[in-house]
């Protein structure tokens, strides 16, 4: 390169960057001072600390079909009046009978010690009187998938796989295939029934539960996760080289011919320009019948209702409606969202872009686009503004919606995923553990102030994100 074309270029270089924020701005000197505000009070605010307070305080456990989901509906309905939203309403969400029982688990021989044990989600029970068998220990799931046809008949299996703790919660695909998957592989090389080492990063003698998918045709085998430290306790027995025998008794009840009935929970703060154009935010209002759900998903529902409350609670509404969806049988395998894509099939085009929050307890570091290539340099604007909450932009344009926003992403809707801090997530997740103390007042905060700010910068332009 010459002396001059390289001058030229630096002087191309310097115009554009100079010029290209103000070029592409998608929002007036007016919005920018409104966001800032909007910043400083979800900054100061004590709001959505306050509304999983009452969540985990008035409601508490909500899984599909419990009293807990029942009181949860007209919670969320009341709350988001409360909170100043324009439209409120309930779509019904159907699904099937789970009752959780007793589980009980034991080694037999050679060294009797009790073990504590969960059923997993959506698990058949054992026989009334328990089964008795030999344990076979499989490293993690791709030995379990290894494991020759009709190789663990009368036996029980046992995937004893440690997830990895991830600040992303990477660690959990590897670790959750046994637990969803793992079921029906057992089945296939003849096994009564299949444990796992818990799908968690703690040490706590509680056992996390979680939605196993049984396989069509294959036989519907019993499933429970140990805790962490019982069983590493197996794998050593198991390690002693001799048979080992453990006890397995599970009286969970599924009934996949008995309806039960929830609802996904919407509400609406309605746009000025453009009412009919939603930016969506989404979290689900179940959670599992142990803990209270203050983490899964009290956090992103106490999040993205005091996001839209700050925006409700404005001089003016930006141009398009903010919508959020509290998804009903998220836990279940995303049954409420599956509901909500065929209900809105013809209006999938008018869900401009939106985000979902169910994952982590800390604050958000990165935020990973998922629109097309010219609004990316929208998408660079709204990072401008969270880079001092600490937010990084991901130099990925791949995202399609976290959690229930999946489907919607995949039904076209572009998404931001934001990630928080997931390192502590994984010690509570799905367990008994999952209780408001676990959750971080301040760190919250600045979850709201990203929710807000997306909120709001998506909701005033006017920028088709799909293009
Ligand atoms: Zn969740």
């Amino acid at each position: 390169m010459t002396y001059l074309k390289t001058a030229l270029y630096q002087f191309l270089i310097l115009i554009f960057s100079a010029a290209g924020p103000v070029a592409a701005a998608s929002l007036s000197d007016q919005d920018m001072q409104q966001i800032k505000k909007l910043e400083q009070t979800a900054l100061t605010s004590n709001l959505a600390f306050e509304i999983d307070e009452s969540l985990s305080t008035e409601v508490g456990a909500r899984r599909v079909g419990t009293e807990g989901n029942r009181r949860s509906i007209p919670w969320a309905v009341a709350k988001m009046k409360q909170l100043g939203f324009d439209k409120v309403w309930t779509e019904k969400v159907t699904h099937t009978s789970w009752t959780r029982g007793t589980a009980e688990a034991r080694v037999v021989a050679p060294y009797p010690q009790k073990m504590v044990a969960i059923a997993l989600g959506g698990s058949v029970g054992t026989p009334k009187d328990g089964i008795r068998a030999e344990v076979v220990e499989f490293k993690d799931f791709a030995a379990l998938k290894a494991a020759a046809p009709g190789s663990l008949k009368g036996k029980i299996a046992f995937v004893s796989f440690h997830m990895q703790r991830k600040i992303d919660g990477s660690g959990y695909g590897p670790a959750v295939m046994s637990r969803v998957a793992g079921p029906s592989v057992a089945a296939k090389k003849g096994a009564l029934a299949l444990i796992i080492r818990s799908v968690g990063t703690d040490h706590n003698r509680l056992g996390h539960t979680g939605m196993l998918d049984y396989q069509e045709g294959i036989a519907r085998i019993p499933a429970a996760a140990l805790s962490p430290p019982d069983a590493d306790m197996l794998s050593r027995q198991i390690g002693r080289s001799k048979p080992v025998e453990i006890f397995l008794k599970l009286t969970t009840k599924r009934r996949d011919d008995v309806p039960v009935i929830t609802a996904n929970v919407i509400g609406e703060v309605t746009g000025r320009s453009h009412p009919d154009q939603y930016v969506v935010l989404g979290a689900h209002l179940d959670s599992w019948d142990v803990g209270t759900g203050a983490v899964d998903d009290g956090i992103g529902v106490s999040v993205t209702l005091a996001a839209a409350h700050y925006i409700a609670a404005l001089p003016e509404r930006p141009k398009r409606t903010i919508r959020v969806i509290l998804f009903g049988a998220e836990e279940e395998g995303l049954i409420g969202v599956t509901q909500y894509v065929k209900t809105h099939k013809d209006e999938m085009k008018n869900h401009m872009i939106g985000a979902e929050w169910d994952f982590g307890t800390g604050r958000i570091y990165r935020m990973i686009p998922g629109v097309g290539p010219s609004a990316l340099n929208n998408i660079r604007e709204l990072a401008d503004l969270l880079a001092p909450l600490g937010v990084a932009l991901s130099p990925k344009n791949d995202a399609k919606g976290q959690s229930d926003m999946s489907a919607l992403g995949k039904a076209g809707m572009p998404a931001v995923n934001f990630s928080p801090d997931g390192m502590a997530y994984f010690d509570w997740h799905h367990t008994e553990n999952d209780t408001l103390d676990k959750v971080d007042p301040d760190a919250l905060k600045q979850n709201t102030a990203v929710f807000t700010i997306f909120s709001y910068f998506a909701a005033e332009s006017d920028v088709d994100f799909r293009k």
